[in-house]
């Protein structure tokens, strides 16, 4: 068995996290198939009722994707045609698709440079009377500011979701997030820290009614016995992927811690070179670090010489959203606009973390890193 075939450290593996839960996992497959019931059935309602638990809040809705979470949530709380929606300009590209499909349109605002996160007097800046929601990310595990953008919100009259699908288990003044807002969207896509093996979303929220709707919104508008409330999706989660969550929602807390110890290691070996900048951690916000995401002068340089050591890591994200062809502004002065979320697509490069990892591992990456910039 090697581990890691192409790079001397991948950025991401998931080949060990399998092998250790092998046995169980593929008992748990066995489960299902021997069921027979394979969509949404007694192993979605468990891991739905799981999810609510661990986030901290009354109901939980599955779903197809993270991005089937954000688009539903979205049209749950009536966001249509002639509305706007702003979220932040670097993030990924589904945040934004999400606002699109619903006829809305995204408005992007700045980002904070410390954390990447939305930056909440940008996000002031950009309502206007069409406004009707605001999407904060929590982008690469760190917490987005929430009190500030939810008194926002609310001086405003606007809806507050949350984009958590890189930060599931991460805390905000001691609260999961995803039960803050109005809102938490899930995703359990393979990199992100809770993965399923294959697609999986989910919607966490408080509120009854909108609950009711994202039941209905997920399947066809059925509100059972084939009456159609409302034009719907198919967006149902696979029993398989919810007996598998189910198995690897009880290793999350320990891979996590996991994952920051191994981030305190590299914040400790980084600390004396004087080109990178390691990833700022928020007072009251707990980061779990689904990317250990560093800045750097001359990244791609950097990137290629950390691949001649053996090192793979990766860049998220090299354009912002509103420069790309899809979501082009036109006539919009970028630099004016989005200077941080400019600088940090130019810098930001995500070094190998994963809970599998070694210390030794980390050792290795950051002496390839010392070399690299030395040079
Ligand atoms: C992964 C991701 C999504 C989309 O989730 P899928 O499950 O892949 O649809 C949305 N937003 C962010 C920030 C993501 O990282």
């Amino acid at each position: 068995m090697t581990f890691f075939k192409h790079y001397g450290i991948p950025a991401f593996n998931l080949d060990r996290q399998s092998w250790q839960l092998r046995e169980e996992i593929i008992s748990a497959i066995k489960q299902v198939l021997d069921s027979g019931r394979f969509v949404m059935d007694a192993q979605v309602i468990a891991c739905e009722k799981e999810i609510a638990r661990y986030v901290g809040v009354d109901y939980a809705v599955a779903c197809a994707s993270g991005t089937d979470a954000l688009h539903l949530a979205l049209k749950a709380i009536g966001i249509h045609v002639g509305d706007e929606v702003i979220t932040s300009a670097f993030t990924f590209a589904a945040t934004a698709e999400a606002i699109a499909y619903t006829g809305a349109t995204p408005v992007f605002a700045d980002i904070d440079p410390e954390t990447f996160n939305l930056s909440c007097s940008s996000v002031a800046a950009r309502i206007s009377s069409k406004s009707k929601a605001v999407i904060a990310v929590h982008l690469f595990g760190h917490p987005a500011e929430m009190a500030t953008l939810q008194m926002l919100c609310r001086e405003h009259g606007l809806f507050l979701l949350e984009d958590c699908a890189q930060a599931f288990g991460a805390l905000y003044q001691g609260k999961p997030i995803g039960g803050i807002a109005d809102a938490g969207c899930h995703s359990f896509y393979p990199s992100k820290n809770l993965a399923a093996c294959g697609d999986g979303g989910m919607i966490t929220l408080h509120d009854p009614d909108h609950t009711e709707i994202l039941r209905c919104l997920r399947n066809h508008g059925d509100i059972g016995y084939c009456h159609h409330r409302m034009i719907g999706y198919n967006s149902r989660l696979d029993e398989l992927q919810a007996a598998v969550l189910l198995v690897k929602l009880k290793y999350l807390n320990e891979w996590n811690n996991r994952r920051r110890y191994l981030a305190a290691r590299y914040d400790q070996l980084l600390a004396p070179l004087s080109s990178v900048t390691v990833p700022r951690v928020r007072p009251g916000c707990e980061h779990i670090y689904n990317q250990y995401t560093i800045r750097v002068p001359q990244r791609d340089k950097v990137r290629t010489g950390l691949a001649e050591r053996g090192i793979d890591s990766r860049i998220y994200y090299p354009r912002i959203l509103p420069e790309q062809p899809a979501f082009l502004v036109r006539g919009s002065d970028f630099r004016q606009l989005y200077p941080h979320a400019l600088t940090a697509a130019a810098e930001c490069l995500s070094l190998p973390l994963f809970p599998e990892m070694s210390d030794h591992d980390v050792d290795k990456v950051t002496q390839a890193l010392a070399d690299v910039c030395a040079k």
